[in-house]
């Protein structure tokens, strides 16, 4: 029976969540496999935010109750700083983001912005305060202006423009025959990847939230299109309190502090030069990476 409820759970929880305005559609696909349901507790407050300091205090999750997926994971995040998580496939990197736009709760632990426990406030302000820009955006079918304005209901001509410009996707689009009002998606202009991810950051450049999520695309880019997303992330970073889901290391370089997680646990934490000493688990990847960037540079 409780499989017959499941896909109407489901609707109402998209309903509900295009309701509430709050998410882009690419972090609903990409964020959520299968999604439960999370209440508001009764006469929930609304999130009050500040800076947007981050904590995760001995959080433990599990998506069966059989199988503990994280371990106990301290995270401190200070406001307008960031956070990179690395680790093997399967080790909870993308977890650790849904918990954090509380797509589930927690089995122990408690994970706060601002000092405030996120199950103990409304998720709709919780939501509205988190960007995500997720690995691969799907896009509507609709002009790219919209797709850009959908980071904020109301927006101005003139701000999804800057919005554009923020994320270097102006050029490209001032390009096209019809400028703003170019139709992408499945029936229109077919994007790139990386064009694709350069909307989904001026959409959430005009949402302006002061918490980030990033969830860097697992496939390989061409080196150019790399240093070119690295420079418009580097942009939406800056002010922000930013989670960086990482695979490809030389991305994070510049993280003030990366965490390598492995099987739910903080195997590692420091930052890239610190953890570059250690000799550890980090300087392990980095140097395997490094020889297959230079493999591939050769081969380009
Ligand atoms: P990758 O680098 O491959 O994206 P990851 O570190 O982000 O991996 P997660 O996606 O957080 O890993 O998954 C951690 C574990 O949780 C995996 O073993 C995965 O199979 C399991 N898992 C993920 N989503 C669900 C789900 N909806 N239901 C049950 N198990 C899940």
């Amino acid at each position: 029976l409780a499989q017959l409820f499941r896909p109407l759970d489901l609707l109402g929880m998209v309903y509900r969540t295009i309701r509430q305005g709050v998410i882009d559609m690419g972090a609903m696909f990409d964020l959520i496999d299968t999604p439960a349901e999370v209440v508001d507790a009764p006469g929930a407050p609304a999130l009050v935010i500040g800076p947007g300091h981050l904590r995760f205090e001995s959080v433990h999750f599990g998506y069966e109750p059989e199988r503990e997926i994280l371990k106990g994971i301290d995270l401190d995040v200070p406001a307008g700083s960031t956070l990179a998580i690395v680790g093997p496939s399967g080790a909870g990197k993308s977890t650790i983001a849904r918990l954090l736009y509380r797509f589930y709760d927690l089995t122990g632990g408690r994970i706060t912005v601002d000092g405030q426990d996120i199950a103990a406030v409304q998720q709709a302000s919780l939501r509205a305060q988190v960007g995500i820009v997720p690995q691969d955006t799907v896009l509507f079918n609709d002009t790219v202006s919209y797709n850009i304005a959908y980071g904020r209901e109301g927006a101005t001509e003139e701000e999804v423009a800057t919005a554009a410009r923020g994320a270097a996707i102006a050029g490209f689009i001032e390009r096209q025959p019809d400028g703003y009002a170019t139709r992408v998606g499945e029936r229109g202009l077919k994007l790139s990847g990386g064009e694709k991810q350069r909307v989904a950051i001026a959409r959430t450049l005009l949402k302006n939230p002061p918490i980030l999520i990033l969830d860097e695309a697992t496939s390989a880019l061409d080196s150019r299109t790399e240093a070119e997303i690295m420079d418009t992330l580097e942009a939406i970073e800056r002010g922000r309190t930013t989670l960086v889901i990482a695979h490809r290391l030389s991305t994070i370089v510049h993280a003030d502090q990366i965490v390598v997680l492995d099987a739910g646990r903080v195997a590692e934490r420091g930052t890239h030069a610190e953890l570059l000493r250690r000799g550890g688990l980090y300087a392990e990847m980095w140097a395997r990476q490094a020889a297959e960037r230079d493999e591939a540079l050769a081969a380009e």
